[in-house]
């Protein structure tokens, strides 16, 4: 490929004619959005050549620092103090992408992670979640989603602790700038969409939440050609506070209930 040395990391000025790169004469080009924060670390680990350069070079375009590495095994070195999010293949040549994940996920609980992959059958996407994924987008992805999800979960790793009063409701208590919850004064170990998603669920408890409204604001995305994603966080949601806790409005979104 264009080769990029592995380690360096590539914010440098595009090169002449690299900016038109954008999003190539798709429709949705004007949508896109530059990044706010920026340079941010991304870390791509994805064999495929052709992705993985076209993906190092919108990223770039939209300010990120990117590193890209095409195998999985040098992955936990590379996703250093600077690595703010790693965009993480599962089909990689030397190891499985759900093992990456695992093992990022323990050494670096604070990271976010995405998972982009062919594998579309349910089983990965609960298997690359519960190996610690925030956030799974399958291929072919449209690249105005990839970068809706790229601007959120930087976004949220650039929140800064504040002075914020704990959110609570029902049993559950919610400290934002901590980043803890508890249920019944058991802290909860909650994934960080999971976190940000009970968050929302505890400040509007009692009223529903739609579907539309957790995807804009959780994964930062209008886009709801399939809601696998929030499906699985729901569930564990449930599974981690009691069935009872949160109903959904078939069609509608989701409640707290305070009872
Ligand atoms: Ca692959």
């Amino acid at each position: 490929m264009v080769g990029r040395p592995y380690g360096a990391w590539v914010n440098a000025p595009p090169a002449p004619g690299q900016r038109q790169v954008k999003p190539r004469q798709k429709p949705h080009a004007q949508r896109y959005r530059r990044a706010s924060v920026s340079p941010s670390g991304i870390l791509l680990v994805e064999d495929d050549e052709a992705i993985a350069s076209s993906l190092v070079r919108v990223l770039e375009s939209q300010g990120y620092g990117v590193r890209r590495l095409a195998r999985g095994g040098p992955a936990l070195a590379a996703a250093d103090g600077d690595v703010s999010l790693v965009i993480l293949d599962l089909g990689l040549p030397d190891t499985d992408g759900v093992d990456v994940c695992r093992r990022l996920r323990t050494a670096r609980p604070e990271l976010a992670i995405l998972i982009l992959t062919a594998r579309d059958q349910e089983l990965d996407v609960v298997a690359g979640l519960d190996a610690g994924a925030d956030d799974y987008l399958v291929k072919p992805f449209r690249l105005a989603e990839l970068l809706a999800r790229v601007r959120a979960h930087l976004r949220r790793a650039a929140v800064a602790p504040g002075a914020e009063e704990p959110l609570r409701a029902c049993a559950v208590t919610i400290d934002r700038a901590a980043r803890r919850a508890w249920r019944n004064g058991d802290e909860l170990v909650l994934r960080p969409r999971e976190f940000e998603l009970l968050a929302l669920l505890v400040a509007e408890a009692g009223r529903v939440v739609t579907r539309e409204r957790i995807m804009r604001e959780i994964w930062d995305t209008d886009w709801l050609g399939s809601t696998k994603t929030l499906d699985t966080h729901v569930l564990a949601l449930r599974h981690k506070l009691g069935p009872e806790t949160i109903t959904t409005l078939r069609g509608v979104g989701y409640r707290l209930e305070t009872r």
